[in-house]
């Protein structure tokens, strides 16, 4: 059966997409822990990141720098953290999250709860400042 964020890059799940290429599609996090926490996943569905092909792999990465460049651009933060987890959707991706100390990465803390249009507006402000 294919992954949520498998039916989310075929729209089939709505999404608050910030970009996407023909192999990557960046969203934000629906529980994010901070403002503008993105996902950044391959289109390929794989379970685990480091299963993913070495071309893959690395674009993934590398699509994931011009994400995490706009994000400090328009997201008020020390710097982007990045974490791999995987436990709740076995489609590999990468989070990342705006912080200003450890604890705004800590995943087992309360998410963030942002309104449709807040989501709009960050998704928005990310994906405008990767086109400046
Ligand atoms: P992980 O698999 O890395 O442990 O966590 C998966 C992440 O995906 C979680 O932070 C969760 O909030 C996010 N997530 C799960 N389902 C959806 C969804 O349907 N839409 C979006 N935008 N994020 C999701």
């Amino acid at each position: 059966m294919a992954s949520i964020f498998t039916k989310i890059v075929k729209g089939d799940i709505p999404s608050y997409k910030i970009a996407e290429d023909e192999r990557f599609y960046a969203f934000l996090d629906i529980n994010p822990l901070a403002k503008g926490h993105t996902l950044v996943i391959p289109k390929k569905e794989v379970d685990k990141l480091f299963d993913l092909d070495d071309q893959t792999y690395a674009d993934l990465w590398l699509f994931s720098k011009k994400l995490a460049r706009a994000m400090e651009q328009v997201i008020p933060c020390e710097r982007i953290g990045v974490a791999v987890l995987g436990l709740e959707v076995p489609h590999a991706h990468i989070h990342l999250v705006p912080i200003n100390g450890i604890y705004d990465i800590d995943f087992s803390k309360p998410k963030l709860k942002l309104s449709n249009e807040e989501f709009k507006q960050i998704a928005q402000q990310i994906s405008d400042a990767l086109g400046s």
